[in-house]
């Protein structure tokens, strides 16, 4: 039977498999293996062409089905340094809103300590937030109208013609 999410136990622990021995056993294409193989899929060292152990495999598409559960990382900001989800310091995180449906959720890093960003839709703040402690800053209007009064001077000159 052709599934959508293989079972990672299709794959005997012992064995190695190649590319297209993978392909075969969970009915995919070659090259989603050859994906499989970027997102993080342990190849055996110095083996061409590209072999992998059951048990890797294994563990590669258990770790996938795990992330697939959790939607988009809830309570996780990905660190571009680091190149993972991280969960912020303290596990405390700021909403700063730009609009009704717009917004960001900043925190910092834990093993970088760089400030880190994801866009998110405040009203849909539940679904990302996880169990972070979440600060809401509310960027409005207000700001444009600290422009104001420097304008004055130069209209001012304007308005005698
Ligand atoms: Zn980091």
């Amino acid at each position: 039977m052709g599934t959508r999410h293989p079972n990672p136990k299709s794959a005997k622990i012992h064995r190695t498999y190649s590319v297209e021995e993978i392909g075969r056993l969970f009915r995919v294409h070659k090259n989603t293996v050859r994906a499989w193989f970027r997102q993080g899929l342990k190849a055996i060292d110095g083996k061409r062409p590209t072999m992998a152990r059951g048990d890797a495999i294994r563990e590669f598409l258990s770790e996938r089905r795990a992330q697939a559960k959790r939607p988009s990382g809830s309570g996780r900001i990905y660190c571009l340094p680091c190149r993972t989800p991280q969960v912020p310091a303290l596990k405390m995180a700021e909403c700063i809103v730009t609009s009704d449906t717009t917004g960001f959720l900043q925190g910092i890093c834990p093993d970088c300590g760089r400030m880190i960003y994801r866009r998110v839709n405040p009203q849909k703040i539940g679904t990302v937030r996880g169990d972070l402690d979440v600060t809401f800053t509310q960027l409005g209007p207000r700001i444009v109208d600290t422009t104001e009064p420097s304008v004055n001077c130069d209209s001012g000159q304007g308005d005698q013609q």
